[in-house]
């Protein structure tokens, strides 16, 4: 049989039957599991054979949503977490030793950020940044201690894409490990091991869940890579329940259909809000004004759930459209079934300077729209009537 497609993975990579026939996976809710003898047990314990032991390392669930993100992917291996923050945080301590140094986007998710500024350093690893717009300081940046690149494309929350073709470049140049954080574009959209990327990380927990139920983490990629990271984090406890794994397998089910429609939707908004005359600017992939278009049609294969714009009259105006909002939540999460606004400046990055906010092009009136499913026309309708307000 000729490779099967994405949606097709997504329904039948499927964890083997047991006894009773059932349809779809069953939720395998134990912590540990039992050996046949002494024998098995030694052999297992010395990985001699691939076998559940303990939910801690490895669990029927878990495994069969590492199988499907991997599929998704084009990856070797991969090992699921909690949270998108213990993937982050997990593959970063496995990886590097005292005294290693990371180049990364300066747009990078709030908790990568204080990880690489607050928490890294306390193991003297340290990290250097560049502006999504100056790629061509990267090589400037790299020293002979730099061991990982990292990036997320689009970044949060002003929605820049950075070249994944020109990472993967120097990445190799400068054997460096290419991890990128591909939490906003998904599987679906985007594949940067196809770039040269060696890790993805996800931040299952957005578009993966899509339904804003569980928390969950996974980074897939390089055999040799994801095997430090699995004896990191069995040993450290960072694992992806067996509840939530089951719940985001079943969500893969859909995710092809599910972000198709977020885009649709987000293409109509973003087309809207261009027209606006509230409305300064709008960022989105596939809107031709985007400074990145090019480079978004070459990897991405659609613009994703994620609209930006700049409303009339900075922080204020922004703090008004929030508050004359009807429908439409006010939240922290993003990729969700619900459209969800946020007003970045008086809120996630309020405690940044004004200087600071614009090196991650954060200006007083972004605002980030996260398009959900709702019919678009009342979701247009929301937005309409409060940048009217
Ligand atoms: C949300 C998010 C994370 C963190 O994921 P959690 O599941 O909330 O821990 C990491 N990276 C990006 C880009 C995110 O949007």
């Amino acid at each position: 049989m000729s490779k099967s497609h994405f949606e097709t993975d997504a329904i039948r990579t499927q964890i083997e039957r047991t006894e009773f026939l059932e349809h779809t996976s069953p939720l395998y809710l134990t912590s540990s599991f039992v050996f046949e003898d002494a024998e098995d047990m030694r052999a297992s314990f010395a990985e001699e054979k691939e076998r559940n032991i303990y939910s801690r390392f490895t669990n029927p669930n878990t495994s069969e949503f590492v199988d499907k993100i991997c599929k998704m992917e084009g990856a070797e291996s991969g090992y699921a977490f909690a949270t998108g923050m213990a993937a982050v945080f997990s593959t970063f301590a496995a990886l590097l030793n005292s005294g290693d140094h990371i180049v990364a986007a300066r747009s990078v998710f709030g908790s990568t950020h204080t990880l690489f500024t607050k928490f890294l350093p306390k193991w003297n690893i340290n990290t250097s940044y560049f502006k999504v717009n100056e790629t061509e300081k990267i090589r400037s940046l790299i020293t002979p201690e730099t061991k990982i690149l990292f990036a997320e494309t689009p970044t949060n929350p002003a929605v820049d894409i950075l070249d994944l073709e020109l990472l993967g470049e120097i990445a190799r140049e400068h054997n460096l490990i290419l991890i990128i954080d591909n939490c906003f574009a998904t599987p679906y959209l985007q594949n940067p091991i196809k770039f040269g990327a060696d890790l993805v990380i996800h931040s299952a927990t957005k578009l993966i869940d899509g339904q804003g139920r569980v928390l969950g983490g996974i980074t897939v990629g390089k055999k040799d890579l994801i095997r430090e990271i699995y004896l990191f984090s069995r040993n450290t406890g960072p694992s992806l329940s067996p509840f939530n794994a089951w719940v985001l397998s079943k969500s893969l089910e859909t995710l092809a259909v599910r972000v198709d429609r977020h885009c649709e939707n987000a293409l109509k908004v973003a087309t809207f809000l261009e027209e606006h005359s509230q409305v300064n600017w709008v960022k989105y992939p596939f809107l031709k004004s985007h400074p990145q278009y090019e480079v978004a049609r070459n990897q991405m294969k659609a613009g994703g759930s994620i609209v930006a714009f700049e409303i009339k009259g900075g922080v204020e105006a922004g703090r008004k459209f929030l508050d004359a909002i009807k429908m439409c939540s006010l939240s922290a999460n993003l990729g969700d079934t619900r459209t969800i606004v946020t007003h970045p400046a008086s809120t996630t990055h309020s405690k940044l300077s004004e200087e600071d906010r614009l090196q991650v092009s954060i200006t007083d009136g972004l605002v980030r729209v996260s398009v959900g499913l709702e019919n678009v026309s009342d979701v247009i309708a929301d937005l309409d009537q409060a940048l009217r307000a």
